[in-house]
């Protein structure tokens, strides 16, 4: 059969649209297959959950997404524009207490100090140490990580320039290397002494994590959270106007611009192979689809073990594959609302900064320990650590007039279940607690409640066919992070096989709605067309 593609991408998260728009500018001819009945993957929003309300299912803020990215596909011409959030933060206590965080540094010292004066002082010192960190590592988002098993020339200066780069932290390169590899509890507790403080930080380090953030690991995904920037502000997060999905729609349409095929509702369900390279797919409904290049915006256990005979694949590189983690423990609860939660700690129910922010609901860092504690042995936490946003309170095209819509992000609620299965009774149980939760610092939330829609891991993995539910295609622990994420030596997008790339969040630099690792994985085909 005669090639028709330049590439074909399969799935079209926005990892996927991103590289399918960089290779149709460079004039290549590409067909995106996605097998749900909208492109976005877990970066979508969805109007049929809770009919007149903008659901975005998955993810539900952004600051990761490249500017560069944005510039180049002109996205805020299709209709791509972010709500700031101000603040960014805010964590009601048990005793009636509050903190709010943002980007004002003034009102930062004012809040913290409500707890500790000593925290207050040194809240800006410890931005500044993450801030030191972000300037070596963020430019590494945007680079094609070097292959440290077959160096070329090129990978050896990437390498060099990377050392160099380190070198400029000077005197804190031993704080970098913790943050980068440690634990997030022993760096907050030596930092700040407030509870209050290091549980609403601490929290930050545990998304999407099976892990509490006395774990090593954990420093990084805090860390992880704290990259990007809204309009140029560092470490802004921002809503999506009209959910998340504006941003996936924009692409899409960016993409229909520059020539892009998009097939909705088609599955793939194998990679074809002949001799060394990828040549098509085959789809689910037995059509084979041939291509130059084929570009997988899936998880690399998809990739590489259910698309791909192994055997066709070396054994080094497949033992790499089956060491990544593929653990999950988070659900995504989102609500439908008739009134904003009115805070003990901050009532009223006209939206108010306590509702435009990440609303931690978490007393202290044991609090998050204890939850993980009965999730490591397959038990759903008793008391979860919930995450509210409410996108509605300064976006109001996402909900009817005066109804509200909240994301709940909870932890920890395992794939596995010691005990049964992960049926509706387990389900609805699990999202009682955390209503509970909720109504603990928001009495009468429970009641303002028009429906609700229950993730958790076997869902997501449903829903989006992540493997495992893991909300980053992989867990973002240091042995799968930029030179060796997927594999060490297959860093750089290739894979073993010719003409067949990795152009997802598998890759590097992983989960988060970012776009960085299918722009680069699209350099990546068009150095190696
Ligand atoms: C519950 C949840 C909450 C999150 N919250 C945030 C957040 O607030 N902010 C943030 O930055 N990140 C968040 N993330 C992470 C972020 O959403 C993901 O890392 C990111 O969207 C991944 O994008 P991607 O394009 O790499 O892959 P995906 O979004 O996984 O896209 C892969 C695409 O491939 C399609 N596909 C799968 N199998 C096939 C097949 N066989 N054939 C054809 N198509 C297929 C899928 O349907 C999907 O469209 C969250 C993720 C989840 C699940």
């Amino acid at each position: 059969m005669a090639k028709t593609y330049d590439a074909i991408i399969i799935g079209g998260g926005h990892n996927g649209l991103v590289t399918a728009c960089y290779l149709a500018r460079a004039k290549w001819k590409v067909l995106v297959l996605e097998r749900r009945g909208l492109v976005g993957g877990a970066c979508v929003t969805e109007e049929t959950i809770f009919p007149g309300f903008k659901v975005s299912t998955a993810a539900y803020v952004n600051s990761l997404f490249r500017p560069q990215i944005i510039r180049d596909l002109r996205l805020k011409d299709y209709g791509f524009e972010v709500v700031e959030r101000n603040p960014s933060s805010f964590s009601p206590f048990p005793d009636g207490r509050s903190l709010t965080l943002g980007a004002d540094e003034a009102m930062n010292e004012r809040e913290i100090a409500k707890f500790s004066a000593k925290d207050a002082a040194a809240y800006p010192k410890y931005l500044a140490m993450l801030e030191r960190v972000a300037t070596v590592i963020e430019p590494t988002l945007d680079q094609i990580p070097p292959n440290v098993l077959r160096p070329g020339i090129g990978d050896l200066l990437s390498l060099g320039q990377l050392g160099l780069k380190a070198k400029q932290l000077d005197g804190a390169m031993g704080e970098a290397i913790e943050v980068l590899t440690g634990a997030a509890r022993p760096i907050l507790d030596r930092w700040f002494e407030s509870e209050e403080l290091k549980a609403t930080l601490a929290t930050d380090a545990i998304i999407g994590a099976f892990a509490a953030p006395s774990m090593p690991g954990t420093a990084y995904v805090l860390f992880h959270h704290v990259m990007g920037e809204t309009n140029g502000a560092r470490g802004v997060w921002s809503y999506v106007r009209g959910g998340m999905g504006g941003l996936t729609q924009a692409l899409a349409r960016a993409a229909a611009d520059l020539g892009v095929m998009i097939r909705t509702e088609t599955e793939v369900v194998r990679i074809l192979v002949e001799g060394e390279s990828a040549v098509g797919v085959v789809l689910a409904n037995g059509e084979e689809l041939r291509a130059g290049n084929v570009a997988s915006n899936v998880d690399a256990h998809l990739t590489f073990e259910t698309f791909l005979d192994p055997a066709v694949l070396p054994p080094d590189f497949l033992a790499e594959i089956k060491r990544i983690d593929y653990a999950s423990a988070s659900a995504k609860i989102n609500v439908a609302l008739e009134r904003l939660p009115s805070f003990t700690a901050a009532p009223g129910s006209q939206a108010g900064p306590q509702h435009r922010g990440t609303i931690h609901l978490c007393p202290d860092q044991d609090y998050i320990e204890r939850g993980y504690d009965d999730a490591k042995y397959g038990r759903p936490s008793r008391e979860p650590i919930v995450e509210c946003t409410i996108p509605s309170s300064v976006d109001p095209t996402v909900a009817p007039p005066g109804k509200h819509l909240m994301s709940m992000f909870c932890q920890y609620a395992p794939y596995t279940l010691r005990d049964g299965r992960w049926d509706d009774a387990a389900r609805n149980a699990f999202a009682d607690r955390c209503f509970d939760v909720v109504e603990q610092y928001a009495p009468g939330f429970k009641a303002s409640v028009i429906d609700r829609q229950i993730l958790v891991p076997p869902d997501i993995e449903a829903k989006f066919n992540l493997t495992g539910g893991n909300i980053f295609q992989g867990a973002m622990s240091l042995n799968k992070l930029f030179l060796f994420r997927p594999a060490p030596g297959y860093a750089d997008y290739r894979t073993p096989l010719k003409h067949l790339f990795l152009c997802g969040s598998a890759a590097h630099p992983g989960g988060g709605v970012m776009g960085a690792a299918g722009a680069n994985a699209a350099r990546t085909m068009l150095k190696h067309r």
